[in-house]
């Protein structure tokens, strides 16, 4: 299972926005783009004119890195918003959305993608009562998603509701009549429920770069 282990920080800096890929410090004043950090590299300071190719990667870049995904897996799924008689980029948005670590995350139980990743993948969560270890499976309405109830599992839970400062949007509800962490999904998320802190994301522009 391929992952971005590129330092986040950098990430963030690259696409000179956050991508809130940490927890507290994202919200803290030690966040470099707060700062007005630079670019990275050698070369980072300096201004040169982006191309119309280069203003579309970017865009794709930052919606990669924001969600976690690397090329081969945001190719597939493309391919699966193409089938959709719906608007191609808002369809990518949606399905971005329905990842199980981005649910996890949403639900509040983990304070970043990467946390709720790893969580997901070592088993410490529950599709429908069934171990689910596929951060990358994607929810459907109705599907429910509980935090094994174990002493690590719930431990890693609170922690994650510590430390996540985010809402839970509106496609999503938390539970709290069980012995673990639980929420399920109630309709497919569209386009007005895509995170709030990536929802400037210019999805035609992405979609552009896509169909090259
Ligand atoms: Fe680092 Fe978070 Fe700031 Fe991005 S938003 S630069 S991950 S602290």
């Amino acid at each position: 299972m391929a992952r971005n282990v590129d330092p986040v920080c950098r990430m963030c800096r690259r696409e000179q926005m956050k991508l809130y890929l940490k927890a507290e410090r994202c919200f803290s004043p030690k966040c470099p783009i707060d700062r007005e950090a630079l670019p990275p590299g050698m070369h980072g300071a300096r201004r040169s004119k982006t191309s119309e190719y280069g203003v579309r990667l970017r865009e794709k870049q930052k919606l990669k890195r924001f969600y976690g995904v690397l090329e081969n897996q945001f190719r597939r799924y493309y391919q699966l918003a193409t089938r959709s008689p719906e608007n191609t980029g808002e369809q990518l948005l949606s399905i971005l959305e329905r990842r199980l670590d981005n649910v996890v995350h949403r639900l509040g139980f983990a304070g970043n993608r990467n946390t709720a990743r790893q969580m997901v993948a070592h088993g410490h969560v529950l599709v429908n009562g069934r171990k689910c270890d596929i951060p990358s499976a994607l929810v459907k309405p109705g599907d429910v998603i509980k935090v094994k109830a174990v002493d690590r599992s719930l431990k890693m839970a609170r922690e994650g509701l510590q430390k996540n400062l985010v809402r839970v949007p509106d496609f999503l509800v938390v539970t709290n009549n069980s012995d673990a962490p639980e929420g399920s999904m109630t309709r497919l998320p569209s386009r007005a429920d895509v995170d709030e802190r990536i929802d400037m994301i210019r999805e035609q522009l992405i979609i552009e770069i896509a169909t090259r």
